[in-house]
Parts: C-alpha cells; structure tokens; sequence
C-alpha cells in the first residue's frame, strides 16, 4: 500500500443550483480528492493553506477521515479561499460568481518530511508553479504522478503548466479544457496532443457522460452512472480524482488495466459526491454503499454478443 501525497485548495463554497442555495460550506479540491481518498484506508496528507476563519471541526472533519494535515498551513490573520458558484438549470454549466483568493495569493507549499517518499501525488488544481513547487519538494522520484487542472491556469498561466505538464504520468481534465489546451475539437487527436507534452495517460471527464482514458493507442471508456437526481456537481471532478488516485495508491499497479479499474472507482465516487450539496454525501458514505454502486455499474456495461 503506497502513501498518497495531495495538494490543493481547502476552502469555503458557496453553491447555487436549482435545487436550493448554501451559505459558506467546506469544499476545496484537496477536500474532495481526500474525502474520495479516505475510502482506501491508505496513508494520506494533504498539503494546503488556511485563515484563522477555517473552523477547528473541519480540520477535525480531515483528520476523523485519517487525512494527515501537518502539511495544512494555518495563516491566524488571513482570510480561507472562497470560492462561489451557480449552476444553470441542466447542471452541466456553471457561473463562478466569487473567487477570492485570500492566502492562497501568497500559498508556499510545505510537505511533511514523513510523506517527501510518497509513492502517488495528486497535483490538484492550483497556480501551476505550487503544484512544480510540491513535486520538487519530493525526495525520491514518485511511481505515479497525476495532475488536475483548468482553463483559469491556460489563461493566465500557460508556459508554467506546460513545464509541470511535462513531469506529470496523468493528467485529468475535462472535455472543454482538453480543447482549450490543444485547439483541437476531436478528443482522439486532444488526447494526442497531451500524450506529446509530457502525460502518457490522459483521462478526460465528460460530466454526466463518463471519463474516457487514453495510453498509446488504447482507449477505455466508462460512463458515468445515470441517477435520478443531481442535487449539486461541484468537486464531481476532484472526487473522480481523488477515487482514481486513492485506488492506485492502495493497489500500486500502474498498468494500464489496472487503470482503468481506477477509472470505475473514480466515476462510483463522484457518482455519490454530486447527491448532496458540497462534501455532505462525501463524510457519510460507507464501503457498502461503494461496493452496491460498484456491482451496479458492472451490470451497466457488461454485455454478451458472441463475436465469429
Ligand atoms: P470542481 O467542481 O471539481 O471543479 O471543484 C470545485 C472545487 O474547486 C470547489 O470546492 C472550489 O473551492 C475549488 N475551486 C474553485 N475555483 C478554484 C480555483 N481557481 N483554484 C483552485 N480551486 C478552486
């Protein structure tokens, strides 16, 4: 069982969709990918920052979770990452209407020194130059190196993602980004195109129409589980992450079979995250509840046809 080192935001959100309305909640992308994590029981750290605002229950929340959070940064005088958001009415799109950087302005990665030989690193969406910064920081060469990211970094930020981009074994993103990032339209040639600048797995989400993930010239496809209802999308896509990186993790077989199991769990998880507003679906969730999802997504796409 290898050790999982994760770094991103730990925030407040604030969420609109047409089912009703937040004040500030926890959420954060290191939130997420760690609560999606903590389902595989392996040693975990997150690594991130804080104000003195940040209530001690949800650190309590992380460390229940068996989430180290020595690498959690508390600032007393500043002010914790808010970020808000409003869905539209199909779920799918969304208006950021704040995003309020506070001490995540002037974030200086630390990892604890018990997790620098880290075997996974989950690089979580942040200024491309924290998320080189954490991997400089680790003192053996990682076995697997995943990285999210999103069009606000190719924006404003694109010759240093390209230079972390390099040094990652994944990438995860979503279809939009794929595009942003290549120019190209085809998510076949999109894929390529990344393979070029560094990842030799590509994983592009497709929301509620499933992750593709893409080495060499394999293509695997899993579909995201049809549910009645979606109450609140937000941390879908670090919940995917955080199931992806916590399977490979805990089973330390990075072949391409294997990754695609870690594909199921990363769609089982975010299957949950999105039935409840922010991580409330996350802090209950059991292994049997996982395992039933699991048995319900084998019976989605398992088929017979007799080939000749
Ligand atoms: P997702 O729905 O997977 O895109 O993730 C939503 C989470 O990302 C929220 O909990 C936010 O706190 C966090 N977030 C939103 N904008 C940013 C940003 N620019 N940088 C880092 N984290 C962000």
């Amino acid at each position: 069982m290898g050790k999982l080192v994760i770094v991103g935001t730990v925030a407040f959100d604030a969420i609109e969709t047409p089912f009703g309305k937040t004040d500030k909640i926890l959420g954060g992308a290191a939130t997420f990918i760690g609560l999606a994590a903590s389902q595989f029981n392996i040693d975990t750290a997150a690594v991130s920052v804080v104000g003195g605002d940040f209530p001690q229950e949800y650190l309590d929340l992380l460390t229940d979770k068996n989430i180290n959070i020595d690498g959690v940064e508390i600032i007393k005088e500043g002010k914790t990452f808010f970020w808000s958001g409003k869905y539209h009415n199909d779920m799918n799109s969304r208006d950021t209407l704040a995003t309020e950087l506070n001490v995540l302005a002037d974030f200086d990665p630390k990892v604890p020194e018990a997790y620098k030989d880290a075997e996974v690193v989950m690089l979580g969406n942040l200024h491309p130059i924290v998320q080189t910064s954490v991997l400089n920081q680790m003192s053996e060469s990682p076995k697997m190196v995943i990285l999210d990211t999103m069009n606000f970094w190719m924006d404003c930020a694109l010759d240093e993602l390209h230079d972390v981009i390099k040094r990652v074994d994944v990438i995860t993103i979503n279809d939009e980004e794929a595009r942003q990032l290549t120019g190209e339209y085809s998510l076949v040639v999109a894929a390529r195109k990344i393979h070029a600048m560094g990842p030799q797995y590509v994983v592009i989400k497709k929301g509620e129409h499933g992750a593709l993930l893409f080495h060499d010239d394999n293509v695997f496809y899993a579909p995201a589980l049809p549910l009645e209802e979606v109450f609140d999308p937000t941390g879908a896509g670090d919940t995917f992450a955080g199931g992806f990186a916590g399977y490979l993790a805990k089973t330390e077989d990075y072949s391409f079979e294997n990754m695609k199991n870690a594909v199921i769990y990363g769609s089982t998880l975010a299957s949950f995250c999105v039935e409840k507003f922010g991580t409330e679906r996350m802090q209950n969730l059991t292994k049997d509840e996982v395992e039933y999802r699991l048995k319900e997504f084998k019976q989605l796409t398992s088929f017979n046809i007799e080939l000749s």
